[in-house]
């Protein structure tokens, strides 16, 4: 076997995944987390700034299943289906809002319960060695090293590789270096909204709500969310423009605002424990990334937020990340096995093959990602305003019919986003043309529609119209 090594930066969800991927295709595995190892009881509760829980859907779940079918069926029992949103009006009126015509579902994961899974699964290579602790110091790619701080001796150590991966989250700083290297086009955008977790507890030993929905307060320029947990509670996450959230300073003030906007939450939530999560838990920013390339020559390779962090609105950004190791895997072997080679083992690749399967997957990737990164943004305007508009349900009702009776000519943008594996910038294209021929469908039926009444309303009243009588002799003739 080729000996061959990877050093991947950052063992949050990308990380974990991206090590058990190389290791099962030969490479000595190197993983360095800055922070504890989440599967000590002591630190089970390490989710700094980030929802405890998130949606995984077809594109996470793809790249489980290319792994190891058996991972994903783990996954899978720790997940609770979500069918589609309920939609909570303030007069406390729910509606559900179906995902999908055929039943097609995203999950609710915990986080940490994922990032445990996929850490025992990298741990079960005896040639994947995880580092905790390890902070990334700085990067020499040329020399294929990077420096590392070990927080608890505070010493500093190199580490070489053939390979670095960068999986280090939205603020990478394996992607900051990389940009001395290279001409990266690249831009990160902060949005005027930010976030605060609730959680709401289970009552008698049962949830609060229903389990198998995505449950939605929608209030135009903000709105509130909650996605289930195992233990029968909810999470409920705030997204709100920081102005309004530096207007709410005591906690009669969360109380007024929460009990004008989301009564029927804040009873479930209960006004105490709402007040003591509010002003404890911390309120985080969004922002998203676009970058360009997404390598460095042969040396890196940078995944996850750390390439495309994106707003949580399509619960993509993990399903994306997960997207990206698969892809890089299926380009990697796919170079492996044009060269004639049948091993899976990547390890074999040649420098200069490798070099060639880095550059296609950053030519390939960096559309889709981008693409994904606007559809997310889109989507927060849907989830707070759009779902409850006459024109949004009207469409939502007449794709659904096209959709069950076309299945693969229409298809409603989210079952493209969550459901398929279509690459998300062909999700795009085929968005805009499916809204092209709705839109001129429309005209032509409301064009028929006001000429048929034009002409029936002349003929009734006996007028003597002599364009309309000479197109209803001329439609009279041919139909
Ligand atoms: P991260 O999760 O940020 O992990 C990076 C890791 O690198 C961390 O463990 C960090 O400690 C480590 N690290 C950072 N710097 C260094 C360093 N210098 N040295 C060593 N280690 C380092 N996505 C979905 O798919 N579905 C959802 O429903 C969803 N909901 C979300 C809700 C919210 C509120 C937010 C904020 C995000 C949500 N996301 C969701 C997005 C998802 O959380 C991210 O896309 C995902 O966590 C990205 O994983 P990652 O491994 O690339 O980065």
């Amino acid at each position: 076997m080729a000996e061959r090594s990877v050093v991947i930066v950052g063992g949050g969800l990308v990380g974990s995944l991206a090590a058990c991927y190389f290791a099962k295709r030969g490479w000595k595995v190197d993983l360095y987390e800055k922070r504890q190892d989440v599967r000590q009881p002591e630190h089970s509760c390490l989710v700094e700034h980030r929802s405890i829980n998130l949606a995984i859907s077809e594109r996470g779940f793809s790249a489980l299943r290319r792994l190891d079918p058996l991972l994903e069926a783990r996954v899978r029992e720790l997940a609770i289906p979500m069918h589609g949103r309920m939609i909570h009006a303030l007069d406390g009126k729910q509606t559900s809002q179906a995902y999908d015509v055929f039943g097609k579902h995203i999950n609710s994961v915990g986080r940490n319960a994922l990032i445990r899974v996929l850490l025992d699964a990298a741990d079960s290579y005896s040639w994947v060695t995880l580092h905790f602790r390890h902070e990334l110091v700085d990067v020499d790619f040329d020399a294929r090293r990077a420096t590392l701080r070990n927080a608890e001796t505070g010493h500093q150590l190199d580490s070489s590789a053939d390979l670095i991966v960068g999986a280090d989250g939205a603020y990478s700083r394996v992607r900051q270096r990389m940009m001395t290297k290279v001409m990266m086009n690249y831009s990160q955008t902060y949005i005027e909204h930010g976030y605060c977790e609730f959680s709401m507890a289970p009552i008698n030993d049962a949830f609060a709500m229903d389990p198998n929905h995505l449950h939605i307060w929608p209030r135009g320029s903000f709105m509130l969310i909650a996605l289930p947990n195992p233990d029968k509670s909810f999470t409920c996450t705030l997204f709100m423009p920081w102005r309004q959230f530096d207007q709410i300073k005591t906690g009669d003030e969360a109380v007024g605002f929460f009990r004008a906007n989301f009564p029927d939450a804040l009873d479930l939530m209960g006004e105490k424990s709402m007040c003591a999560e509010y002003a404890r838990n911390p309120k985080g920013s969004l922002v998203y990334v676009k970058c360009t390339p997404h390598t460095y020559k042969n040396c890196a390779v940078i995944l996850g937020d750390a390439a495309h962090a994106m707003v949580p609105f399509y619960g993509q950004g993990m399903n994306c990340g997960f997207e990206d190791v698969e892809k890089l895997d299926e380009i990697m072997l796919a170079t492996l096995q044009a060269s004639g080679s049948e091993s899976t083992e990547t390890t074999q690749l040649t420098d200069e093959q490798l070099l060639s399967a880095l550059d296609e997957y950053s030519a390939t990737r960096a559309a889709d990602t981008d693409a994904i990164v606007d559809l997310a943004l889109d989507n927060y305007v849907e989830m707070r305003s759009s779902v409850i508009s006459y024109s949004y349900l009207l469409r939502k009702q007449l794709e659904g019919i096209l959709h069950r009776l076309f299945p693969t000519f229409v298809i409603p943008l989210y079952t493209m986003v969550s459901f398929t594996s279509i690459p998300y910038a062909a999700v795009i294209r085929q968005w805009n043309r499916q809204t092209l021929w709705l839109h001129r469908s429309i005209y032509a039926a409301t064009a028929t529609a006001v000429l048929g009444a034009g002409l029936i309303s002349a003929q009734l009243l006996g007028l003597r119209m002599p364009a309309l009588n000479q197109v209803a002799r001329i439609f009279s003739h041919n139909y």
